[in-house]
């Protein structure tokens, strides 16, 4: 099922934690809601769910405007981080739970809860009680009990934020295989840009209530619409016109340059173009060098090298180079000062 968000906008008090929303999310698509702590995604999520009503704007799904229908007539399932499962209740009745208060039958809630169990890979632990379980195998109980309904929506808040990098890892690669196998259209928050562009279809980048840019995950990274994009997806150093990294007539006096650090080239001798430096540190992360650079203007520049390009190269700590940006963008249309 689609949903449309059609000029959502929601305050607390006289805080704006929306700001006329608009969004559309395609049938089966699985959608990353990505921006730091307090832009609003949570409060997006609850508005689709029906667990927050929007001031004003509407919510659509399927084409029908569903803004007024209560939270169970709009059978979204949910994931919050910490959705606590029944403590006492085993998995198998944490996951048949739901459909037992929809009265199903017992022969299916039982086929149901095994095919459930099955998908999310826990057939031998139905007897088990949650805290016998690891936390990544508590989340995935509670997907299998979201699911077990047959939503027409899933909606995940930051499932996997309260696990270990290695855990939320294999759970990201897992939800992405679910999530071909039950092709349900998924909205997932996280404020982590690396979980956002692995999970995800489409990202939707939002900040202080509004969205920055929605695209694809390499769309965003390669092509970001606004300053705030490019900073907050993958690293990246801003530097002033006058920290001289580009020659004067390539930037005006009050742009500021973006410039990742994998696109600057560091060459030993002078180029066309290239500014001196001095290199400061060495960073050796194994498949990549970060290095960082003193400009001339008192700027301190990140570059990451491949292993191949620094082996070549033979830097050292206080060598002089010289540095050229293989690309940089400017945001002319935005003020900074
Ligand atoms: P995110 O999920 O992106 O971290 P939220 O949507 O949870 O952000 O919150 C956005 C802002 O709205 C935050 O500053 C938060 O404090 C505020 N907020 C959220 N829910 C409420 C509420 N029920 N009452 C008052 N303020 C709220
Ligand atoms: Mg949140």
């Amino acid at each position: 099922m689609g949903i449309t968000v059609d000029n959502v906008s929601k305050h607390f008090g006289s805080f704006q934690a929306l700001d006329r929303i608009n969004l559309e999310i395609k049938t089966g698509s699985l959608v990353a809601l990505l921006g730091p702590s307090g832009s609003g995604k949570s409060t997006l999520l609850r508005v689709i769910a029906g667990l927050e009503k929007p001031d004003s704007g509407n919510i659509y799904v399927s084409g029908r405007d569903a803004t007024h229908d209560p939270v169970q007539a709009r059978r979204m399932g949910f994931v919050f981080q910490h959705y606590a499962l029944f403590k006492h209740l085993t998995i198998r009745e944490n996951v048949a739970f739901g459909l037992e208060i929809n009265k199903w039958p017992k022969a299916r809630v039982k086929n149901r809860v095994e095919e459930l169990l099955g998908l999310v890979q826990l057939g031998g632990l139905g007897d088990r009680y949650p805290s016998q379980l690891s936390g990544g195998q508590r989340q995935r109980v509670a997907l299998a009990r979201a699911l077990a309904i047959q939503p027409q929506v899933l909606l995940l808040d930051e499932p996997f934020g309260a696990l270990d990098a290695k855990v939320r890892k294999d759970l990201r690669q897992w939800l992405r295989h679910l999530h071909e196998e039950v092709q349900v259209t998924t909205v997932f928050v996280t404020h982590d840009q690396e979980e956002a562009m692995e999970v995800s279809d489409e990202v939707v980048v939002m900040n202080k209530g509004r969205i920055e840019q929605v695209g694809k995950p390499a769309d965003i990274y390669d092509h970001p619409a606004t300053p705030f994009v490019m900073s907050f997806i993958g690293p990246v150093n801003v530097l002033p016109a006058a920290s001289g990294i580009l020659p004067k007539e390539k930037v005006a006096a009050s742009d500021r340059v973006f410039l990742r650090p994998h696109d600057i080239l560091i060459q030993p001798e002078a180029i066309e173009e290239a500014v001196p430096a001095q290199i400061n540190h060495i960073v050796h992360l194994g498949w990549e060098i970060q290095v960082e650079l003193l400009l001339e203007s008192g700027q301190i520049v990140n570059a990451h090298l491949s292993r191949e390009d620094y082996d070549r190269l033979q830097l050292t700590p206080r060598q002089q180079v010289y540095v050229k940006p293989k690309q940089v963008k400017t945001f002319p249309e935005y003020a900074f000062n």
